[in-house]
């Protein structure tokens, strides 16, 4: 079975471990056993930014560190054993920003990246380059090779600028009032190889819980992946339970562009043209959003086994319905 999976940051990475789990496919410790199976993912790229002459490329990183086991299990994000003395370093000589978490592990990553694209080689050859250190068991695409990067507009008492994502989430912590988030260079970004051929292959799209704004949205910004992705089965994991994101700041995003923060209101947002399926925590239980087909289950990621039990339930419900639909119903 070929599954694609447009995936951001820590929601999208610690899906895309249950469904590996729930495969049996490709975990470093089942390395060298076939399976029919496999895994494209689809990565977020909206959030990548230069600081220090460095290329930081967030969710690919995420993605590629948790399911390389190399990430730090209690952050979510950046390297286990991380130090962070280049940081301490940069501002000790008045570098700006100071509030980005640059680890001294992760810097070598970046460092890599940058010197490959200054080379002349494409984020997506780069990305591959540094999954062959980390073998993820997937295929990480990401979402362009084109330069795309996600800027909010901000009003502060009648003042209005654009700041870069990352500025607004890590230094203001999604506090500033966002009037507008845009995908700059979305427009006329194109699909990195292979994407859209990995959707046309594929038998299932499995939206995980990530951000519906900034990880899937940019994603699906992309000209060609939303229709590609439309033609297929598709079924997604809420990442709102109880109109709450579980953990970030995913309601600062959904306000911002108008979508409330309820399970139902986000998949009536992805729209019934895009979504088959969509799976709800039992809190939401009783959900209903015209054209999908709504099931509630236990939605927290809390350890491997429940989130395991996710995917599987993803999994079986989009069989269930690419199945309806080879019927003709
Ligand atoms: P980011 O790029 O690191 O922000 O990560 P993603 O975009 O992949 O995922 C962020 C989203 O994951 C947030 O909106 C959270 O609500 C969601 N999320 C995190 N943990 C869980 C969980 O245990 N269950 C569910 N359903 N959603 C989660
Ligand atoms: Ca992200």
């Amino acid at each position: 079975m070929r599954i694609v999976v447009p995936a951001g940051g820590i929601g999208g990475a610690r899906f895309l471990r249950g469904l590996r789990a729930a495969l049996g496919t490709g975990a470093p410790e089942t390395e060298g056993r076939t399976t029919d199976s496999s895994i494209t993912v689809i990565g977020n790229t909206g959030d990548d930014i230069t600081l220090f002459g460095l290329r930081i490329c967030p969710d690919l990183d995420t993605v590629m560190y948790t399911l390389g086991e190399g990430i730090d299990e209690e952050r979510g994000w950046g390297r286990a054993d991380e130090s962070f003395t280049v940081k301490e370093e940069l501002a000790a000589y008045g570098m700006k920003p100071t509030w980005f978490g640059l680890g001294d592990r992760d810097t070598a990553t970046h460092i890599v990246r940058s010197q490959m694209l200054a080379a002349g080689f494409p984020l997506s050859a780069v990305t591959e380059a540094l999954c062959d250190r980390w073998r993820p068991g997937v295929r990480l695409l990401p979402m362009t090779d084109d330069q795309v990067e996600t800027h909010v507009v901000v009003n502060e008492d009648g003042r209005r600028r654009a700041i870069h994502f990352q500025e607004w989430w890590i230094r203001y912590r999604a506090a500033l009032p966002a009037e507008q988030i845009v995908g700059v260079g979305a427009d006329t970004a194109k699909p990195a190889p292979g994407v859209l051929e990995a959707i046309a292959e594929a038998d299932l799209v499995l939206l995980p819980p990530s951000n519906p704004v900034v990880s899937v949205g940019s994603i699906l910004n992309i000209p060609g992946i939303r229709d590609a992705m439309a033609a297929k089965t598709v079924v997604g994991v809420s990442p709102i339970i109880g109109g709450a994101p579980v953990r970030g700041m995913a309601d600062a995003c959904l306000s911002a562009i108008g979508v409330e923060t309820d399970a139902g209101a986000v998949a009536a947002h992805l729209g019934a043209d895009l979504l088959d399926g969509w799976l709800v925590d039992e809190a939401d239980a009783g959900t209903e959003v015209e054209g999908i087909e709504v099931r509630s289950r236990p939605l927290y990621m809390s350890d491997p086994a429940a989130t395991e039990a996710i995917a599987r339930a993803a999994l079986d419900l989009a069989v269930e319905l690419a199945g309806r639909e080879g019927d003709g119903a």
